[in-house]
């Protein structure tokens, strides 16, 4: 069998007045040399091979040369395709092995080996051989002829006609193969981050389409109304590597300089042959410009495919500036360009994972009473103080720390234990801050964390410093708490209490017992106060200075208020029912309930529901809520009044009301504190607290009452003092209601003690 690809002989032509070539391309398959169209032969007549090489083979069609590949079966076809691509054209017998052979190759070519492009001219010796004319639609035969329909001119028309139509074809599907490449370019560099890996990105890709490895530059050029700036580099690849970690201008190489600025200047892509220069439109007074060395011309096509993807990326490049934009918006923060808290928390994660956390601690920052400073001076003064502080935690403490802010006033301060410490960062705080030339003095508070003591991840270690803090802040201001494991284990804890505390609330696992309240003169019951207690399945007491601050926290205390609340008015009126019409009911009441904005119209409807007269009952408020938020207060003190209802000031004398203050509350009792009680005792006469207290009470006007009294010589000293009442175990324990009910209908008439 004759080789199947043809080294072309000289060829010579004396029939035909066709202009045949002197020099005749030699060809090879795979070579450098591509550029010849490849023509297949199949056939099983040996002479149609050499007819037909001679006819056509030293003729140029397209200004490209011929090369036959040849093959002298259906079967031989079959196999030598399978290696064989970009044959342009292929000369088909249809009559070979069997009489169809060359009908079923076309079908085994388009179908099986999806060559879609190659172009198929069927020839036949017979006419009666002509295949049915749906075959010839149906597998995309270019042509179909006979043998002796083929003259040497025809065969040249045919073949020249078939092959302009492969160009086109191919030229097609290499245009779409590249659009497609280019909207794959544009998904691909929109996911890189930043300008100058996007840039990077420009480069790769336009390589890509050119099927090269990305050798250049890529820059950019702001041209205010001021003149234009110098290229800047943003990217280099391959050769050009060296400028890409330094923001230079490219003065290093006057050739890939001339042509960028040939290309800025005529606002579009520059082909220096063996190089191209792309332009990338910028918005408004920037433009992007890239320099691709190239080691072959771009085709035609490929200049058209370039200056799409430089229109697709001057958008892209544009953008991607809004991307980092957004990119800066969701980890830094605007006002102090500080690391925001996503930021911090990713820096965290990178130093747990590295070296450095053995002696990294993270602090966090807190400045007290920042948001009174704000109210009284304004927002604007606000931020340019917190700006400040910004400035001064980041240059005071060392460069290599890392300074964020969390949230509003509170700032993260991350990096070595020996900058990172409370006294350094508190000795930030002791100069003021001079804002439009007044003097502020900020103090701060800090939660702080050591890294190597810390097994969470970036986010746990910021929860467990806010722990501290809230810790640091809940002990004394400007003061500083490290976060230690038990800490965690109390919080842990504490979420445990929290759930349980709501399933035994649904579950009925709390009851109220009330504890009554004594008149000193005649030691007779006069009211009581009802406390919360929970008994836990295994019949444990939890102690209701545990869980009511969880029942706070957690906002259960809202529904478990009003429970309470219900329950007392209840109790109060089964025994107003029994006889005990001068009976009073105290009912604790925590901040958080008494802040809430339903709280008013909440015991209104308690009232009406349960039918409890209200001069019958009083709430009982601490202290330490009566300090804050003054006119509030006031307001709210007001408007309970007007449903009737008595307020008492419970555990009084631990705090620090003012007596002015005192006086503008419409508060009806005072109720002394267990430990001005206990005090009593061992305190000289005329020097104690409780009995400044009774004294208090009666220039207000105010009545009192003692609690915690244990014994009788505090009972005797109180009611010598003036205390008009009290409530302690001298005279009885909390008791459940039905307790309650039968002391008093035996013991309060008679009286306690
Ligand atoms: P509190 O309002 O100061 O209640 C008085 C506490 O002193 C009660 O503790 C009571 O049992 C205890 N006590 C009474 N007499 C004596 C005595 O002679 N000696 C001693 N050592 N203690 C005496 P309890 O019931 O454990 O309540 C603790 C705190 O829990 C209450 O302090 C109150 O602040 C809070 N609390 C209890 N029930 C409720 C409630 O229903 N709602 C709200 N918001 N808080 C409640
Ligand atoms: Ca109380
Ligand atoms: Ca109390």
């Amino acid at each position: 069998m004759p080789p199947s690809i043809t080294p072309l002989g000289p060829a010579r032509d004396d029939q035909d007045d066709l202009v045949f070539l002197d020099e005749p391309a030699t060809q090879t398959t795979g070579g450098a040399q591509r550029s010849a169209w490849r023509v297949m032969i199949i056939d099983d007549d040996e002479d149609v091979h050499s007819t037909t090489t001679f006819a056509l083979g030293s003729l140029e069609m397209q200004g490209r040369p011929l090369e036959f590949v040849h093959a002298y079966s259906a079967a031989q076809a079959r196999e030598l395709l399978k290696h064989e691509h970009d044959i342009a054209v292929i000369l088909l017998d249809v009559v070979m092995e069997q009489d169809d052979a060359g009908l079923h190759l076309v079908r085994h070519i388009r179908e099986v080996l999806k060559l879609a492009d190659v172009r198929i001219i069927l020839r036949t010796g017979q006419p009666g051989y002509a295949p049915e004319i749906d075959a010839i639609r149906d597998f995309d035969i270019n042509d179909y002829k006979t043998k002796s329909e083929l003259t040497r001119i025809k065969l040249y028309t045919t073949v020249t006609a078939a092959v302009r139509s492969y160009e086109q074809i191919r030229k097609i599907s290499d245009s779409r193969r590249g659009l497609n490449q280019i909207v794959h370019a544009g998904t691909e560099l929109m996911a890189l981050h930043g300008v100058r890996n996007f840039a990077a990105g420009v480069l790769a890709q336009a390589a890509s389409l050119l099927g090269q490895q990305a050798n250049g530059v890529l820059c950019v050029q702001e041209c205010p109304d001021t003149g234009c700036t110098d290229l800047a580099v943003m990217a280099a690849m391959g050769g050009f590597h060296h400028l890409g970690n330094r923001d230079v201008t490219v003065h290093s190489d006057a050739r890939v300089l001339a042509g960028m600025e040939q290309a800025v200047s005529r606002r579009r892509n520059v082909y220096t042959g063996d190089a191209v220069a792309l332009y990338f439109a910028g918005k408004s007074s920037r433009v992007f410009v890239a320099w691709l060395e190239m080691p072959r011309p771009p085709t035609e096509l490929e200049e058209r495919l370039l200056e799409v993807f430089c229109a697709n990326v001057a958008v892209g490049l544009d953008n991607v500036e809004l991307v980092s934009h957004l990119h800066n918006a969701a980890f830094y923060d605007n006002l102090s360009k500080l690391p925001n808290r996503t930021r911090l928390i990713e820096i965290l994660d990178a130093t747990l994972a590295g070296p450095a956390r053995d002696d990294a601690t993270l602090s966090l920052v807190d400045l007290d009473h920042f948001a009174e400073t704000n109210d009284a001076l304004g927002h604007a003064f606000g931020d340019t103080l917190l700006v400040a502080v910004a400035m001064r935690l980041q240059t005071s403490l060392g460069q290599q720390l890392t300074v964020a802010r969390i949230s509003g006033d509170i700032f993260g301060v991350l990096g070595d234990a020996t900058q990172v410490n409370p006294a350094a960062i508190l000795a930030l705080f002791q100069k003021p801050f001079s804002i439009d030339g007044q003097d502020v003095q900020l103090s701060a508070t800090l939660g702080l964390v050591r890294l190597c003591e810390h097994d969470g991840n970036g986010s746990d270690a910021l929860k467990d410093a806010d722990i501290a803090l809230k810790r640091a802040k809940s002990q004394q201001r400007s003061g500083h708490f490290y976060f230690t494991r038990s800490m965690g284990v109390e919080i842990r804890e504490r979420v445990r209490m929290m759930h349980a505390l709501r399933t035994a609330f649904s579950k009925n696992e709390l009851f109220v017992m009330y504890q009554p309240q004594i008149d000193l003169r005649t030691r007779r019951p006069v009211g009581a106060e009802a406390l919360l207690r929970w008994r836990t399945a295994d019949g444990k007491f939890v102690s209701p200075d545990r869980f009511i601050p969880i029942a706070e926290y957690s906002g259960l205390i809202i529904e478990l208020g009003e429970w309470v609340l219900r329950t007392a008015c209840h109790e109060l009126v089964t025994l107003r029912a029994a006889g005990h019409e001068d009976f009073t009911m105290s009912i604790n009441v925590s901040q958080v309930q008494f802040r809430h904005p339903l709280f008013l119209q909440m015991l209104k409807q308690a009232l009406a529901d349960t039918g409890a007269p209200p001069e019958y009952v009083e709430l009982e408020i601490t202290e330490s809520m009566a300090m804050e938020e003054p006119n509030l207060l006031i307001e709210m003190l007001a408007q309970i009044k007007q449903t009737g209802v008595s307020i008492a000031i419970d555990d009084f004398g631990t705090g620090f009301s003012s007596l002015s203050y005192l006086q503008r509350l419409q508060i009806d009792r005072l109720k002394i504190d267990r430990a001005f009680v206990t005090e009593i005792t061992h305190s000289a006469r005329g020097s104690s607290i409780a009995e400044m207290v009774i004294q208090l009470g009666r220039n207000l006007g105010l009545s009192v009452i003692a609690e915690g009294v244990e014994d009788e010589r505090q009972a005797q000293i109180l009611y010598s003092l003036g205390c008009p009442m009290a409530q302690g175990f001298l005279f009885a324990k909390p008791m459940t209601a039905d307790v309650l009910d039968a002391w008093l209908g035996k013991d309060a008439l008679k009286g306690v003690a």
